[in-house]
């Protein structure tokens, strides 16, 4: 028996879409001429701007908040129709010695990463496993695979979404959905605005291809999983060789 070749996704969800990586996955996913769903937490702006460039849908839901989640659920298969695509992309990071990380923000952390990934992929998978077909992705990072100093609760959280992709593809597989996870390296967005030029010059000299990534680079990585039926459980790390 081989793998039949399935459509590409057709209704697409993606958590953290107003800004950076995630925006970048929506003008991906659009161009492709799939319908587009995402998620922000505050950010009412930069949404509304690009669901206006896109025609994305988007909702304001913080995937710390479990009934916030299930409603713009609903609300999105209601306008777009069934999900078939989710990608876990919304974060938060902190830089701070894990000694004074306070419990709070230990919490947080776990809860906004694994959390979310948790409440959005359990409220989109009862129609994933109905048609069996789905498509899984989510955004972990490299500090996920190797270890931050100073990130620690985040390199944790990020550890754990590769965790989650490997035991959840092995459950979902015979479901025919894909769960699967790109681990970026350092990338240009608000996310690391905080970085100052010398540490930005070593970074790019630690890297063998010697600069910073792009969103679309990101963007490639998840459009390559969603298109992939053959691929399961796997991790791609769109790094510059940072980590090999
Ligand atoms: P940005 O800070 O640019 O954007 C974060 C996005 O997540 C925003 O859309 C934000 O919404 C959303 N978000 C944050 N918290 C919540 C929440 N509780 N509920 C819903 N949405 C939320 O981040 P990046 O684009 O840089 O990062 C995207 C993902 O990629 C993250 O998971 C990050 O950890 C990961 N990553 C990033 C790297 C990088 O170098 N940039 C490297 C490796 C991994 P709003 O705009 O409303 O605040």
């Amino acid at each position: 028996m081989t793998v039949e070749a399935t459509p590409f996704p057709r209704h697409i969800l993606i958590t953290g879409g107003s800004r950076g990586i995630g925006a970048a996955c929506v003008r991906a996913f659009a161009a492709r001429g799939a319908s587009v769903a995402f998620f922000y937490a505050s950010a009412h702006d930069a949404a509304a701007k690009l669901s206006a460039e896109t025609g994305a849908l988007a909702l304001c839901a913080d995937v710390t908040d479990a009934s916030a989640v299930k409603d713009a659920v609903t609300r999105a298969r209601a306008e777009l129709g069934t999900i078939d695509c989710l990608v876990n992309n919304a974060g938060i990071a902190q830089f701070r010695l894990f000694t004074d990380i306070t419990e709070d923000e230990w919490m947080r952390m776990l809860d906004v990463h694994l959390g979310g990934a948790f409440r959005c992929t359990q409220a989109v998978l009862p129609d994933m496993i109905r048609q069996k077909y789905g498509r899984i992705i989510n955004i972990s990072s490299i500090w996920g695979l190797t270890g931050a100093s100073c990130e620690v609760h985040y390199s944790t959280a990020k550890a754990g979404i590769i965790g989650l992709t490997r035991a959840l593809a092995k459950e979902l597989g015979p479901s025919g959905i894909t769960v699967n996870c790109v681990a970026p390296g350092v990338i240009e967005t608000e996310m690391n605005a905080a970085l100052d030029e010398e540490t930005r010059a070593v970074l790019c000299e630690e890297t063998p291809l010697g600069c910073i990534g792009r969103v679309e680079d990101i963007a490639d990585a998840v459009l390559y999983f969603a298109s992939a039926p053959f691929v399961t459980g796997q991790v791609l790390s769109p790094n510059g060789g940072i980590v090999i």
